[in-house]
């Protein structure tokens, strides 16, 4: 393992799919770094890139995928976890990641991101969520915090948004953190915030990627061990992030192998 940058990004070269460069992201973009910390990530841990796998939707995000030169499937719209499930359970073997933006995961799929969270799937899911629906044209989403303008609200967004390590923690999930993309040693899992300067910093003062960053440098707080409750997201408001939940419960495989031998005994019995 190798942390000098420079070795380091020749090391995960191998993992990009150079034949799709250039790639699609803006100037500014915070998918680019995020795939990066990921490739980082299975760098240094020694993960088997033949047994790791990449899902993911629709949007900017969701062009992980594509990129990464892993065996990875670009699914439909909010559908990640459900195909990424499948995987799993067909072969338990496989380390199954999920890289996916807020309104593929949250927004259209957020009916799959609970019960993954409840079923306790052994899978990680890498949610980048930079407030908006970006590929897309920059609509509202159910990340987009009060007040934010979008292209579709212009007068700013009158809907609640959803707190994510609080949403995923009270589902059920075992492991839960957030970091930015200005954090990114940290980044292994979930809640990505990140830049999306063309379509969310255009419409609320923050036209350029390293507006973000400066934000992001002023008003994250890190806080491990945080009550998930308090990750609430208010526009231009402090940013908590930290690795809030790290528990151990069984997992949906241990629940099925259970209910088999459980069935198996019954058999005998009859
Ligand atoms: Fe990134 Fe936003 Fe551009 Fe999409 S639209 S590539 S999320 S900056
Ligand atoms: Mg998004």
């Amino acid at each position: 393992m190798t942390t000098n940058p420079n070795i380091e990004n020749r090391a995960i070269e191998k993992y990009l799919r150079q034949d799709r460069l250039p790639h699609i992201f803006c100037s500014g973009c915070g998918v680019g770094p995020a795939i990066g910390s990921f490739l980082r990530a299975i760098n240094r841990t020694g993960m088997d890139p033949d047994k790791t796998i990449v899902v993911s939707g629709i949007g900017c995000s969701g062009r992980a995928a594509g990129y990464i030169k892993l065996d990875s499937f670009h699914t439909t719209h909010g559908r990640a976890i459900p195909f990424a499930t499948g995987l799993k359970m067909a072969n338990p073997e496989l380390n199954v990641v999920v890289f996916s933006g807020d309104g593929d995961l949250v927004t259209i799929g957020g009916n799959h991101l609970i019960h993954a969270a409840r079923r306790n799937i052994t899978m990680t899911v890498i949610c980048i969520n930079n407030f908006i629906y970006g590929m897309t044209g920059g609509q509202v989403g159910s990340t987009s915090p009060l007040e934010a303008r979008t292209t579709t609200t212009p007068y700013g967004n009158f809907e609640a948004p959803f707190n994510l390590p609080y949403l995923v923690s009270a589902s059920g999930a075992t492991y839960v953190a957030r970091w930015t993309i200005l954090h990114i040693r940290q980044l292994s899992f979930v809640e990505v915030i990140a830049p999306c300067p063309t379509q969310f910093g255009r419409m609320n003062q923050k036209p350029r990627g390293l507006d973000h960053l400066h934000y992001y440098q002023e008003k994250s707080v890190i806080r491990n061990g945080a009550d998930p409750r308090d990750a609430a997201i208010e526009l231009d408001g402090p940013i908590l992030v930290g690795k809030f939940v790290d528990i151990e419960r069984p997992t949906l495989r241990d629940g099925l192998q259970q209910i088999t031998e459980r069935a198996k005994g019954n058999n005998k019995a009859e």
